[in-house]
């Protein structure tokens, strides 16, 4: 196995808001819990209890869907300035661990322990460390995995939850991607996945038998990545300083489109890939972008700064819509590009304001 092995933990919150709203207030407890929009609105659910998860409730769920499914469900809405107070309170736990700690949303955190304040040469000893702090000090339970990489390490706290701890050493690597789903491969989503099918490709070990150079000549230069987390490989470092600056997804057409209803279709269903991505990283944004590539290639952005943060699939797609009708040429101009970004995010660090609508944070 080549590349360095580092020793990482991934630590994640257990159904992190509803068990803050449980821990807050006792008669939640034991209880199906959304957090989330109204069922009468046209909210979604930000966060479903593990009693609320048997009934097949899960985050960015309608919640008119999710009253369906459970009828008894209590729905409570958001109150994310505690969820980013206890966020706070866990981050201070990770600090006295390794400076080496990035945050990829609220409740889950990358942490490089491979040298670590503690002197603790068992990365084993810190999770359960951590776990324990945690517990002790909000009252909540958290999994955690350990593994010689970031994609080994989140995989991991995800096979035991909630209140799980699984180690993958080194050499159990292999055998531990061999049997994983290719989605459950680092940014494999429903298209590479459906790709992937279509090869006869169902488990990371398919992949591996398959080959890189095989995979390479398919997919393209991705192929070389994903070949590598097949085999449990991932050299990305665990990044202290990473904060996305934006969120965007953009789309080009098979064909040059002129019509506004195709364009404003391709709008929404952009803006709903941003809206969960926001929702995944807790963080709403201020403005938002249009990108139009025309069929001459050439390429114009245009933005709109919102009156409040926001992470709703609806207001970016209104907004990112009104700037495709007035400040292109969309409907004159055939246009081979679209794409939509929300940027000006906030971060967990800034103090809260009263922003808030009803939100699609996602978590698992
Ligand atoms: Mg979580």
């Amino acid at each position: 196995m080549s590349g360095r092995n580092r020793k990482i933990i991934h630590v994640d919150m257990d159904a992190f808001f509803t068990s803050v709203e449980q821990r807050d207030h006792p008669h939640l407890r034991g209880r199906p819990v959304v957090v989330g929009g109204s069922p009468k609105s046209r909210g979604v659910v930000a966060a479903a209890s593990y009693e609320a998860r048997r009934f097949g409730i899960r985050s960015a769920m309608a919640s008119s869907q999710a009253a369906r499914l459970c009828p008894g469900a209590i729905f409570v809405t958001p109150n994310f300035d505690r969820y980013v107070e206890v966020s706070h309170q866990i981050r201070e736990i990770f600090a006295t661990v390794t400076s080496l700690v990035e945050p990829l949303s609220l409740d889950e955190a990358y942490l490089d322990v491979t040298e670590n304040f503690l002197s603790e040469p068992l990365a084993r000893n810190i999770a359960r460390y951590l776990k324990q702090r945690i517990r002790e000090e909000t009252g909540l339970t958290a999994s955690a995995g350990v593994g010689p990489n970031k994609f080994i390490a989140k995989v991991a706290s995800d096979f035991r939850k909630p209140d799980g701890l699984v180690v993958i050493p080194p050499e159990k690597v292999l055998d531990f991607v061999e049997k994983l789903p290719v989605e459950k491969l680092w940014g494999v989503g429903p298209a590479t996945t459906a790709r992937l099918h279509e090869l006869g490709l169902r488990k990371a070990g398919d992949i591996r038998n398959f080959g890189q150079e095989a995979l390479v000549r398919t997919l393209g230069s991705s192929g070389e990545f994903l070949y590598g987390l097949s085999i449990g490989e991932d050299s990305r470092e665990v990044d202290p300083s990473s904060d996305p600056k934006s969120c965007g997804s953009e789309t080009t057409f098979e064909t040059d489109i002129l019509s506004i209803s195709e364009l404003t279709e391709t709008i929404r269903s952009l803006s709903e890939h941003v809206a969960a991505e926001l929702g995944k990283i807790g963080r709403p944004a201020k403005s938002v972008t249009l990108k139009v590539r025309y069929d001459d290639f050439t390429t114009i952005t245009r933005s709109q700064t919102l009156k409040r943060h926001t992470d709703q699939e609806e207001t970016i797609a209104r907004t990112a819509s009104e700037l495709l009708l007035r400040k292109t040429e969309a409907g004159q101009r055939p246009i081979r590009l679209l794409g939509v970004a929300a940027s000006g995010l906030l971060s967990p660090d800034e103090p809260i304001q009263l922003w808030f609508e009803i939100s699609p944070f996602s978590d698992d």
